[in-house]
């Protein structure tokens, strides 16, 4: 018996000092469970409500009538916000929403017109000025921009952002998170952009710290106009450089790196990861650009206010459904109604959010600070400061021409590293942080090029 009991006891030491050894090791990101039943969420039945509600207000244009409780963008403002409402009655009153508007006269508002967005805030638990943000808009139209009247379903551009961040916000309604999530029903896109002005002008007067915007415009559609299909790849759009840097910060990042490293760049080498991660069968397409060539979204007047944010839009539109008055032409039917949405197709993409947002809102803040030394030497030291709620921080690098980080090294709950033999010269490096439960933040390039921070174009280098 005693020989039985000495290895037991011997084995038991050995597993007691593996652990001790474990807990000293430097934090790295785990797997997380939560992640993998929130890609499986997104309800199509929930998607499919919302849409067909929004196609029945007829239209949506932003300067539709705004008093019946029928037709127009008026009656469907107020329905959202019942939603919104519902769903924060269901977790016991966690979303407080609010209604921010702004009047504007422009090339496609000739007259003052009211652009208000539909706000739903479920605030964060330990860091709630730092905010993590989707939007779509609920505006609509037919071929002619003007036209306040007729019947424009928008189903896929944007019932299906709205309807995508509607169930975002109810699966998440229920869950954790440390930084406050914003969802985000704009309008006035189509005339100009104004929601989203409202909403950054609105995030920068209330000192929000927007670390990501995700803004999802025409997200529902896999059948390309060209006969491409395909439902398994979205594509992300993101800034190489900041819109607003400073001519010398211009020129700072010229020589020294920076071109394809903005925190909108990073944000979407983040979505990149999930997706990879979570969503098997569903992949992440990053385009280096602010959004589709010569067009626009409401990610841009983001952007203008110095915050990160990229697009989320299907990988194969169809043309004749966007901007195009109900009718058939030749055999052709134009106009964006429910039968272009492929419904398992916004699941995705929905859940791509979802997981995105609780990441986001329940890792650490990015890294801020973050600076590399190193020159004539065959060392290169990264320095950063420490953000609350990191238990860790991971250093990370690539080639110059590598479209995604390559190397990685856990180096702990520290402010700096030494990355020997790692010459400074040949890589691009970025750095960051880790929390206590193994969720990590985005990855953060030096200076102000890759700063998350928010940047006024006044700032120095
Ligand atoms: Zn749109």
């Amino acid at each position: 018996m005693r020989r039985s009991i000495l290895p037991c006891a011997l084995l038991l030491l050995a597993s007691t000092a593996a652990l001790a050894a474990s807990t000293n090791l430097p934090a790295v990101p785990r797997e997380q469970p939560a992640l993998h039943a929130l890609a499986e969420a997104p309800s199509q039945v929930e998607l499919r409500m919302t849409i067909s509600r929004l196609i029945g207000f007829g239209t949506r244009h932003t300067m539709s009538d705004t008093q019946s409780d029928r037709r127009g963008i008026g009656a469907a403002r107020r329905w959202v916000k019942a939603r919104f409402e519902a769903i924060s009655k269901d977790c016991g009153g966690c979303i407080e929403v609010i209604t921010p508007s702004q009047v504007f006269t422009g090339k496609r508002l000739p007259t003052p017109t009211e652009v208000m967005d539909v706000v739903a805030i479920k605030r964060g638990s330990t860091d709630p000025q730092r905010v993590i943000v989707m939007t779509g808009h609920l505006d609509s139209r037919a071929t002619d921009v003007m036209d306040a009247t007729s019947d424009a379903p928008g189903a896929n551009d944007d019932a299906s952002g709205v309807a995508a961040l509607i169930e975002a916000a109810r699966l998440l309604s229920k869950q954790d998170n440390s930084a406050t999530l914003v969802f985000a029903a704009l309008s006035g896109e189509e005339q100009g952009l104004y929601g989203g002005k409202v909403l950054a002008d609105h995030a920068v007067a209330h000192g929000w710290r927007i670390e990501a915007e995700l803004n999802n415009d025409i997200v529902g559609n896999s059948h390309g106009q060209n006969g491409v299909t395909g439902n398994t790849t979205v594509r992300v759009f993101s800034e190489g450089t900041k819109t607003n840097e400073t001519p010398a910060q211009a020129d700072y990042r010229r020589y020294h790196g920076g071109e394809v490293d903005s925190p909108s760049r990073n944000l979407a080498r983040y979505i990149d990861r999930l997706a990879d991660q979570y969503l098997p069968d569903f992949r992440v397409r990053m385009i280096y650009r602010t959004d589709r060539f010569g067009r626009g979204g409401d990610q841009v007047p983001f952007l203008q206010a110095g915050y990160p944010a990229v697009r989320v839009t299907e990988a194969h539109e169809n043309y004749t459904r966007q901007h195009q008055d109900l009718r058939t032409e030749h055999g052709i039917r134009y106009g964006d109604d429910i039968d272009g949405i492929d419904f398992r197709y916004l699941a995705r993409v929905t859940a791509l959010n979802a997981i995105t947002m609780a990441s986001l809102s329940r890792a650490p803040a990015p890294p801020d600070g973050v600076s590399i030394q190193g020159a004539l030497a065959t060392d290169t030291s990264v320095n950063w400061n420490k953000v609350a709620g990191a238990v860790g921080y991971r250093v990370h690098w690539r080639d110059t021409t590598a479209p995604r980080w390559q190397y990685v090294r856990a180096v702990g709950d520290v402010d700096h590293a030494v990355l020997q033999d790692v010459v400074i010269d040949d890589w691009f490096f970025g750095v960051s942080s880790v929390s206590a439960d193994g969720y990590e933040s985005p990855v953060v390039f030096p200076g102000f090029a890759g700063s998350f921070e928010r940047s006024p174009a006044a700032s120095t280098p």
